[in-house]
């Protein structure tokens, strides 16, 4: 039970940087009382006091509601912007028949879905048992359960591995690619996308950033340290944008209700979810962020309009809400 751990097994400390293996870093701010450090060789940021490897069922239980969409909702769902955008991407680095893909934490099974009403071959995993069951009874797919840096998945060697928002997650990047690589085929396509650490957004609003998302958010990349890590790791990175349809606008606004929330004395969203016997953790994604504090709707109406500008103009400058990747095996 959480109020029988002590605060030193919830949490955990460790000095070398995931993704290059160097033990020197420097301070870069703080949340709820913990750390972020940027690694001195690679320039990556991570949650320096992060929950520990072994605790992190109390974050990630239950992430996918259980309630299922009716017919229309789900349908909206599929129709959201960013699935045509991934697919656009996905299909200029990839040849007709080459299209058998593997979704890496496909979460919902939303984008396979999609993906497989568009004619490709469709694969993933989930870490959690439930969730696996909801892609199942919603959609068909039967996905792998498990780490995919533990265990190579049935079916592999996969033409195509892609991982959205899930990088971000992930305790020890280095050897999660490389895990990665393995399950690829010579020549295999990689599709990323990652929080942008490097954007206009996070520049300006700082913890107020809505991809902060303390305390699931645990490493921080920019187009340029994204780029170097999946070098070192083999991968030959072969377009990049910073632009999202979706991601874009919908950090912005977060960002933007956070600072707002912020700047009125109420705080940030941000939270311990382990302080406190017994208290649910709730994985707070930016659209729940922004909800948690809805303004009235015609100024909601204002803000979203403002946002889509501002987000298209901060990815016109290279500095938008995602890194989105493509890359091959080298
Ligand atoms: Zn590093």
């Amino acid at each position: 039970m959480i109020d029988s751990l002590p605060e030193s097994r919830l949490w955990e400390e460790v000095p070398e940087c995931g993704a290059c293996g160097w033990a020197r870093w420097r301070a870069a701010g703080e949340v709820c009382g913990k750390r972020y450090a940027r690694c001195e060789a690679c320039g990556v940021v991570r949650l320096y006091d992060r929950v520990a490897g072994d605790q992190l069922h109390r974050l990630y239980s239950g992430y996918y509601p259980g309630a299922d969409p009716s017919p229309d909702e789900l349908r909206r769902q599929l129709d959201n912007p960013t699935f045509a955008h991934r697919r656009r991407r996905l299909e200029a680095a990839v040849p007709v028949d080459r299209r058998r893909i593997f979704e890496i934490g496909c979460g919902d099974g939303n984008f396979l879905a999609y993906l497989r009403g568009h004619g490709w071959r469709v694969h993933g995993s989930e870490y959690d048992a439930d969730t696996a069951a909801l892609v199942r009874r919603r959609h068909g797919i039967e996905l792998f359960v498990g780490d995919v840096a533990d265990a190579v998945p049935p079916g592999a060697p996969f033409k195509v591995a892609a991982a959205y928002h899930v990088l971000e997650h992930v305790y020890r990047p280095a050897e999660w690619l490389a895990a990665v690589r393995r399950m690829l085929g010579p020549g295999g396509t990689l599709h990323l996308q990652v929080p942008n650490q490097g954007s206009l957004t996070r520049r300006l609003t700082g913890p107020a950033w809505a991809s902060v998302m303390f305390p699931q958010h645990v490493y921080f990349y920019t187009p340029r340290t994204l780029d170097a890590l999946l070098r070192r790791a083999g991968f030959a990175p072969l377009a990049t944008t910073t632009w999202d349809p979706w991601h874009g606008p919908g950090t912005v606004t977060g960002s933007l209700v956070n600072q707002a929330r912020r700047i009125a004395g109420r705080g940030l969203p941000w939270s311990d979810p382990l302080a406190g016997a017994g208290e649910r953790v709730d994985a707070v994604a930016f659209a729940g962020t922004a909800a948690a504090a809805r303004p009235p709707r015609l100024a909601r109406r204002m803000l979203d309009a403002a946002s889509v500008r501002l987000a298209r103009v901060e990815a016109l400058a290279g500095a938008g809400a995602v890194v989105d990747v493509i890359a091959r095996v080298a």
